[in-house]
């Protein structure tokens, strides 16, 4: 039997749909200006991002993974250095901490999915030099424990918060706890460009004066060369694009909290499935749900008779934490990681879901269950 829809995990031409003109509109501008590098439509951009997050200095970079790795230089890692990270995150993290030439210590997730307290406590070494957590689906890590944690060790914190954009722990933006914080605009983020994109936070004037010189070959921000550098820049271009979609974000946050309740109210029935929160579970995490990843005794089967009704989901990184990627050679035991890894998938999730797609999608699974 033909499934009677298709739902797509994410639905990339949907991304520029409901803005297209006013995108289209300052696309041709730039073009008219001649303006592509370090341009006023970046700084526009950068002022936004500051406000939205309440945070002293918003920089613009390539994308999450270079931010990650000038917010590293910046926090002064070097070489033999030890830099303690969750397994279950994107490659990119760990990769960030190899490529300047210190150690990722992968270290295990809790219930909740994300970085477990008690096993980064048990990893601190003496080269332990900074933590990464990773405000992970678009929800924050215990920062409360976490930056006891680092000053008690006299350890920097560098936020990978590329699925963390307006996400909030105590009212405070994930991303504006440690040194810095980074974000990634890939297209299928909560604030997605048309291509490539990041940008960093911090709070600290010292650590925005160092990353304005590795984003820019070694210039600061009065155009003197002073340091050795890299090119980090986000294209003009596409600050132009996040200007725009910047400006209606908070309403495609709330739509994902809403999809995020009605996945709530229509499966907590279900004893297989352990679910995320739901969007007002507490008043300490503001959710913006990046991703709705769950998890399920019967995934791989449950899995297939959504795909059969043509409903697309997904694991998280193709279905490996890092510790499990064999080329990288780790040998860390990590066993709360694994059992995620065996029951862990993520629901569609993105604004442009109607109420009739998550109504399909639940009725599916509750179909599942009741064969
Ligand atoms: C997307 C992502 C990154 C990498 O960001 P890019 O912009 O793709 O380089 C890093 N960490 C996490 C947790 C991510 O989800």
């Amino acid at each position: 039997m033909a499934a009677s829809r298709t739902i797509p995990f994410f639905n990339y031409p949907a991304l520029a749909a409901p803005y297209e003109d006013e995108i289209l509109a300052a696309i041709k501008d730039v073009m008219k200006r001649g303006a592509y590098i370090l341009q006023k439509d970046l700084s526009e951009f950068e002022k936004r991002a500051r406000e939205f997050l309440g945070v002293k200095h918003f920089l613009g970079v390539a994308d999450g993974t270079n931010a990650l790795i000038i917010c590293l230089h910046a926090a002064k890692i070097r070489p033999g250095d030890e830099v303690i990270v969750p397994s279950h995150t994107y490659v990119a993290s760990a990769a960030a901490i190899h490529l300047v030439g210190a150690k990722p210590v992968l270290v295990e997730c809790g219930p909740d999915h994300l970085v477990d307290v008690a096993s980064i406590e048990k990893s601190i070494t003496k080269k332990t030099k900074a933590l990464m957590p990773v405000h992970l689906n678009g929800r924050t890590c215990d920062m409360d424990s976490i930056s006891s944690l680092a000053a008690q060790h006299g350890l920097s914190i560098v936020e990978d918060a590329a699925q963390g954009f307006g996400s909030r722990y105590k009212g405070t933006s994930a991303g504006a706890f440690g040194l810095a914080g980074t974000y990634s605009f890939y297209p299928a983020k909560v604030l997605g460009c048309f291509g490539d994109g990041g940008g960093i936070a911090t709070n600290n004037d010292e650590a925005a004066e160092t990353l304005t010189y590795l984003r820019d070959h070694g210039r600061n921000s009065k155009g003197e060369f002073v340091a050795w550098g890299t090119n980090c820049r986000l294209d003009n271009l596409q600050a132009a694009i996040l200007n725009i979609k910047i400006q209606y974000l908070p309403r495609e946050i709330a739509r994902r909290r809403e999809i995020a309740l009605a996945y709530h109210s229509a499966l907590k029935g279900l004893d297989d499935l352990a679910l995320p929160p739901p969007p007002e579970a507490d008043d300490i995490h503001f959710d913006t749900f990046q991703n709705y990843e769950l998890e399920s005794g019967k995934r791989d089967a449950l899995r297939a008779h959504l795909e059969s009704a043509g409903i697309k989901t997904l694991i998280q990184w193709g279905g490996k934490a890092v510790h499990q990627l064999e080329p990288l050679g780790f040998e860390n035991s990590l066993p709360a990681t694994d059992r995620l890894f065996d029951r862990c998938f993520m629901l569609p999730m993105n604004p442009s879901l109607s109420d009739e797609d998550v109504e399909y999608i639940t009725s599916e699974i509750k179909r599942f269950y009741a064969r």
